[in-house]
């Protein structure tokens, strides 16, 4: 395993870890999820990622129960919990110091843990003043309650009023940002950030470096039962891959995997090891529904060598052809 800093701090990450968004608590079976926490941790993955939205609170539950099985001494493993959606009433939602705190002790107590390392705003919330956010994870942070506070999908703009405010102010600036980040999702890390890694250290957790699966080709065809896009409630994500064909999608993924085989992989480790190799990444969140993926993807830390300037030259070219959706 690699390990990365997390942006100009001084924890050290995984370059590949693993979250539970769609699975744990609600695709996969509690003995999957402690197959592939128990793979990953020994392949020396060190990085968890969960919510309190994922599977409204049951996957912090089952991440939960494994660690408490597990035992992992607590300074080998970095922990996470994002805020945002906990339920429809008023407070439940968002990032008021009221929810932010709720939520946090919410997830600590699911995920039985004394501290999560990373605390993120899972979303930006228009309806908040950012300053009462930022007010809220520095006392947190004081509390001891979380290490580092980041955002995910929020702006650059919006990132760099929440560093000033914390600075100005002199309570704690976040850390990191959650963005998605793969071949077919590219402009907000590559273009739209470039300034912050410099001026800020931002560090960057990414996710979805398959495109929920898309990349891997496995939906050229049809729809496989029992994967992502099958399930009603990531209808969305089949309606975006319907656009995305309509983008000329499938001429990229066949090139890419001619690329692949050139190499002597499968798309999938391409697909990781790509996003491995912008620097700026300080971790690639996988994500696997079955233990062979999760086999499968760690591979890529193996082809990282074999995408030399060339390879990653023929990759641009092949993915300057796809105009990136804007959702
Ligand atoms: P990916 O884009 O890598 O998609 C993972 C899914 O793709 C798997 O669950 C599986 O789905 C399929 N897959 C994975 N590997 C293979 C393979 N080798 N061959 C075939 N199919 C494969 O990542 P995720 O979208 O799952 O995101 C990873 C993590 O990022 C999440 O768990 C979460 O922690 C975080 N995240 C954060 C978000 C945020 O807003 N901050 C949003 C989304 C994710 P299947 O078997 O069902 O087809």
């Amino acid at each position: 395993m690699l390990y990365r800093r997390l942006g100009k701090s001084g924890l050290q990450v995984s370059a590949l870890s693993f979250g539970s968004w769609v699975t744990f608590g609600d695709q996969i079976g509690n003995s999957v999820a402690e197959a592939c926490m128990q793979k990953a941790y020994d392949a020396g993955i060190n990085f968890f990622d969960n919510a309190e939205s994922y599977a409204g609170g049951r996957s912090e539950e089952v991440m939960g129960s494994i660690l408490d099985k597990f035992a992992w001494p607590r300074d080998t493993f970095v922990l996470s919990s994002k805020v945002f959606w906990g339920g429809d009433k008023p407070n439940q939602e968002g990032l008021s110091r009221k929810h932010v705190v709720e939520a946090c002790h919410a997830a600590l107590r699911r995920l039985r843990v004394d501290y999560l390392d990373l605390y993120f705003c899972h979303r930006p919330d228009p309806n908040t003043p950012i300053e009462e956010t930022v007010r809220a994870m520095d006392t947190l942070v004081q509390q001891g309650k979380i290490l580092y506070w980041g955002t995910s999908e929020w702006s650059a703009a919006e990132i760099m009023e929440a560093y000033s405010i914390a600075r100005e102010r002199h309570l704690t600036p976040p850390t990191m940002e959650q963005p998605q980040y793969n071949m077919l999702k590219r402009h907000k890390v590559e273009e739209e950030f470039k300034r912050l890694y410099e001026t800020i250290g931002l560090g960057t957790t990414v996710w979805s470096p398959l495109a929920s699966g898309i990349l891997t080709g496995k939906y050229n065809e049809s729809i496989p039962e029992g994967s992502r896009l099958s399930m009603p409630a990531y209808d969305f994500i089949k309606r975006r891959f319907e656009r995305m064909r309509e983008h000329g999608v499938i001429e990229v993924l066949d090139t890419l995997k001619s690329i692949a085989h050139k190499l002597g992989i499968e798309v999938p480790q391409l697909a990781i090891a790509w996003c491995l190799k912008n620097e700026n990444v300080s971790t690639v969140i996988l994500g696997a529904s079955r233990l062979d993926q999760l086999d499968e993807n760690l591979k890529a830390l193996d082809v990282l060598e074999s995408l030399d300037e060339e390879i990653m030259g023929e990759i641009d070219i092949a993915l300057s052809r796809f105009v990136e959706l804007n959702d």
